[in-house]
């Protein structure tokens, strides 16, 4: 790997603080509740939390995975509160959050990979906040498409599944998931009739062919919705950042992506998979 420049400008925010942050901080605590922004250490905390938006992990804090980008323990779960869905919904509500992100660990040991805790957990948002939009970030089922349907079937508006990276660097990146199963999990998502969106890190070593032809891959599997942005690394013990991609070249990939035919790209430095999530309803 090429030597790692120093962290650019561009990667630069404000701290979090103001009222509002420290309103979604206080729940979040109260309901004992798992988000992807704390555990990813997200650069936009101060601005997404401060908009009363945050993306929540359900099924908790551990993972049966190890992707090397990821801040999540891998570990072997323990079981899984069935009262979850109750208190994201009513914390939810709390929030009076105009749009919802979830997302999940993988639970490769359940045999449903959790996708009924996923489907009730939609369910109870819509039932008690009906007017909150959702996007349902979801794992990998590995295949299982009973458990994929179960999922994408409780009337979220969006949903997102993540390719994390171009296909060659899968085996580092993401070694227990496969590029064409996830692929195709988009593109069965799609078929069922949901809006679909996926997401993209750039700084681990990919060339920009690579990239496109990512793009072309997700464009022809019914893909309407790409977010690009610069990885960083959450630990030293973690996936070291290659390069740090200029902001036009975010900007040049999603001229590129509009070519190949997607609806949506957002691309940029800070962009995260759940940053302006609630514009990507409408797409
Ligand atoms: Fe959380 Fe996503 Fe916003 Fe980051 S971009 S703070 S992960 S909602
Ligand atoms: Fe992290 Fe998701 Fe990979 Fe688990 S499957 S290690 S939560 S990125």
């Amino acid at each position: 790997p090429a030597k790692r420049e120093k962290k650019p400008n561009w990667l630069r925010v404000k701290l979090p603080i103001g009222p509002e942050y420290a309103k979604v901080r206080k729940l979040v605590d109260e309901y004992k509740l798992h988000t992807i922004c704390e555990s990813g250490n997200c650069p936009n905390m101060g601005e997404c939390w401060g908009a009363g938006t945050a993306t929540f992990m359900i099924l908790g804090n551990v993972c049966t995975r190890s992707c090397t980008f990821c801040a999540v323990a891998t570990g072997r779960p323990n079981e899984y509160d069935q009262d979850e869905p109750r208190r994201v919904a009513e914390a939810i509500q709390l929030m009076q959050v105009k749009h919802a992100v979830l997302t999940s660990v993988n639970r490769d040991e359940l045999k449903d990979r959790g996708a009924e805790i996923w489907y009730q957990t939609v369910v109870a948002i819509k039932e008690v906040s009906p007017t909150t939009t959702i996007e349902t970030l979801i794992p990998d089922v590995k295949g299982n498409w009973e458990a994929l349907y179960r999922m994408i079937s409780a009337g979220q508006e969006v949903v997102s599944h993540n390719m994390e990276t171009v296909e060659r660097l899968y085996r580092r990146v993401r070694p227990q998931a496969k590029y064409e199963r996830s692929l195709e999990q988009i593109r069965l998502t799609k078929e069922y009739g949901k809006r679909t969106k996926s997401g993209i890190m750039l700084g681990l070593g990919e060339t920009e062919e690579e990239v496109c032809k990512a793009m072309d891959d997700l464009a022809k599997n019914g893909l309407d919705i790409l977010t690009l942005g610069q990885y960083l690394q959450p630990t030293k013990m973690h996936h070291e950042v290659i390069e740090y991609i200029h902001p036009d070249k975010f900007a040049f990939y999603k001229e590129e992506g509009l070519k190949r035919g997607l609806k949506y790209v957002e691309s940029g430095p800070l962009v995260r998979s759940s940053y302006h999530a609630e514009r990507h309803v409408h797409v």
